[in-house]
């Protein structure tokens, strides 16, 4: 046939075609001819050699695609090889910026991190440092991960406090600072696999999804799983225990890392979905929890030594302690229910302070992104200032206080009251400032209003109760 094809050729019937863009040579140029009746135009064989010089790996790919893949009918290929190739190459380059390998140098030091962190996050002295040296210890091991046959242990993380104390915002502000994946999830969604609820390994779904699915990104995450004290195991239970210590069995695996096929796109495996394997070795896993019954716990244990001999105390001595939690221990938790195993992949056990009142005045007014901080750039965009008395902050923080869920009572606290004022402000251009006062937190008054050009005692919000 191809014998025919040639001898057709000879005689001028048929036009030479080029083999890879399919054009004949009477659209695509002068044909270089080669071996076995093979003939490719000269943009092809171009294309082929910077192919070649791009990606010489990718050379014998290319001659064994099919042809048709290369057959783009282009009628101006210079304009469209320089359209084509620009942002390919930009997209490579940010790329490669992106993607540079992760070297010591590019890891801030404990002292930096924690500097970071001082910046968003009120208190937690002892968390932040921890927190700093285990992450830095981590990513150190991540870099130098073939060095040599010392292994540098997996530094997961524990972290105990009670809610509202920021063990959330502390991990959120870590993974940002870090510019890494990072994956919040609930522990009481998650049941053994094939059980109604997430299999453990939705985790690593949730991490590939915040990693734009990029699997090398998502193996250098870090992943949150929140509310782990509800994985205790249970007491006193007949049943089979497949949202407690079975979820803790199951994530052994991921705590101390292997190859787990993890969905594409969604939190649960099917035949439908695509699937890839992602390397949980250094994956960074924090749990947090309030451990709520925990206090009773330490208690029970430091009441059982102290009671005993010549240094007997006296029994309440510990339920004054507010920060009874900083003296746990691994048996404690054990205790609490949760199995050896999974302590013992958490090697980096903390507790975080609860918050008094002067932290959350601290909290309202002092981190970078304060809730006080984002009102007042709000008014500020309608010219107005905003001023908070001092004792008004005290009356809030003591409020949030009473609500016991930490600082996150304050947003909804502040919520409440400045709404009256993003309502009524706007209304009336010749306001300048509006201070809060603590009579107004109380509600037994109003805030203090002075206007553009000089002081008025006109109030701007009504009083509720006239
Ligand atoms: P939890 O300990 O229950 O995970 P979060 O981290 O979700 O608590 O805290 C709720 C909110 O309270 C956070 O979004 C943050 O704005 C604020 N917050 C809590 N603790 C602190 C803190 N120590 N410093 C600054 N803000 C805090």
């Amino acid at each position: 046939m191809s014998e025919e094809h040639h001898d057709n050729n000879k005689d001028g019937q048929y036009e030479d075609i080029c083999y890879i863009c399919r054009r004949p040579e009477s659209k695509a140029g002068k044909m270089i001819r080669m071996p076995n009746h093979i003939c490719i135009c000269q943009d092809c064989m171009q294309k082929t050699f910077d192919a070649i010089n791009q990606n010489p790996g990718s050379y014998m790919e290319m001659l064994n695609m099919n042809p048709a893949m290369f057959n783009f009918q282009m009628n101006d290929i210079p304009d469209r090889q320089k359209v084509k190739q620009k942002p390919q190459e930009e997209k490579e380059k940010k790329k490669e910026q992106e993607e540079k390998p992760l070297t010591l140098k590019d890891i801030p030091a404990p002292h930096r991190i924690k500097a970071e962190l001082d910046e968003f996050i009120i208190g937690q002295d002892h968390a932040k440092k921890v927190v700093s040296v285990a992450v830095y210890n981590h990513y150190k091991r991540v870099v130098e991960d073939a060095m040599d046959d010392i292994e540098i242990e997996k530094s997961n993380m524990l972290m105990i406090g009670p809610t509202g104390s920021g063990k959330t915002y502390l991990v959120r502000t870590l993974a940002r600072l870090l510019n890494v994946p990072l994956a919040i999830t609930d522990a009481t969604s998650l049941t053994e696999a094939g059980y109604i609820g997430d299999d453990v390994e939705s985790v690593l779904s949730k991490l590939l999804a915040a990693a734009d699915n990029d699997v090398e990104k998502a193996q250098r995450g870090i992943v949150f799983i929140d509310e782990i004290d509800k994985i205790a195991k249970k007491r006193n239970t007949n049943s089979r225990d497949v949202s407690g210590e079975s979820v803790q069995q199951g994530l052994l695996k991921l705590l101390e890392g292997s190859e787990v096929e993890v969905p594409v796109g969604a939190t649960s495996k099917n035949a439908m979905v695509p699937m890839v394997t992602i390397n949980t070795r250094n994956i960074l896993f924090i749990c947090g929890g309030a451990f709520p019954e925990l206090e009773n716990v330490i208690k029970a244990r430091l009441n059982k030594k102290s009671s005993i001999g010549f240094e007997a105390d006296l029994k309440d001595k510990y339920d004054r302690d507010s920060n009874i939690l900083r003296q746990v221990t691994l048996d404690d938790l054990r205790e609490f229910g949760m199995i050896p195993e999974f302590l013992g992949r958490l090697p980096v056990i903390f507790t975080l302070d609860g918050l008094t009142k002067e932290m959350l005045v601290k909290i309202l007014k002092e981190p970078k992104n304060a809730i006080l901080k984002q009102y007042q750039k709000l008014l500020a965009l309608d010219g107005v200032d905003l001023v908070f008395d001092e004792d008004a902050l005290e009356a809030i923080a003591q409020k949030a206080l009473e609500k016991r869920t930490g600082a996150r009572a304050l947003r909804s606290i502040i919520e409440e009251f400045m709404l009256d004022i993003m309502y009524e402000i706007p209304r009336d251009e010749t306001i300048g400032r509006v201070t809060i006062t603590r009579d107004y937190i109380e509600k037994k008054g109003v805030p203090r209003i002075e206007l553009r050009t000089g002081t008025s005692l006109r109030p701007a919000i009504p009083d509720k109760k006239e």
